[in-house]
């Protein structure tokens, strides 16, 4: 207890939150864990929790990809990933499960043009509107490690 007292108080320091669960993304005021820049479309958003309490939070899927690939490769410390869902505003979606959008038509912020969405509805929704490919978790996370997008 003592010392999970003590990585808090120097998470608080370094700025970087120290919790047990995800947090809203704070767009407009939050800065990309990857690519440093301001967290502003709310169509797109990802945040990774620690096994440590940790939490990273990206403006897109592809920083959330390219920055875990490299910093957070030991799977056992990651606690949870999610996402934000496209057609809810506000709404964190775990990542694995989610289904992703790739459309040229629906660019995201870092250029992979990848979504994630809930559930099929809202991703038909969306697909009828911006024509493209579903992914699943890891094709879409192949395609920004392969840069294929
Ligand atoms: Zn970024």
């Amino acid at each position: 207890m003592k010392t999970l007292a003590i990585s808090c108080w120097l998470f608080a320091i370094g700025f970087i939150s120290c919790t047990n669960d995800i947090k809203p993304l704070a767009y407009g005021n939050a800065s990309c864990a990857n690519c440093k820049m301001l967290l502003a479309d709310k169509h797109f958003g990802a945040e990774i929790l620690t096994k440590t309490g940790k939490i990273y939070v990206f403006d897109s899927f592809e920083c959330m990809v390219n920055f875990k690939n490299e910093y957070l490769t030991d799977e056992s410390q990651i606690d949870k990933i999610v996402m934000a869902d496209a057609s809810k505003e506000g709404s964190l979606i775990d990542a694995r499960s989610a289904l992703y959008l790739h459309s040229r038509n629906f660019p995201s912020p870092m250029g992979a043009y990848i979504s994630a969405f809930a559930d099929e509805n809202s991703f038909t929704e969306f697909k009828s509107k911006y024509p493209g490919s579903k992914w699943s978790y890891s094709q879409a996370t192949d395609s920004v490690l392969n840069k294929n997008y």
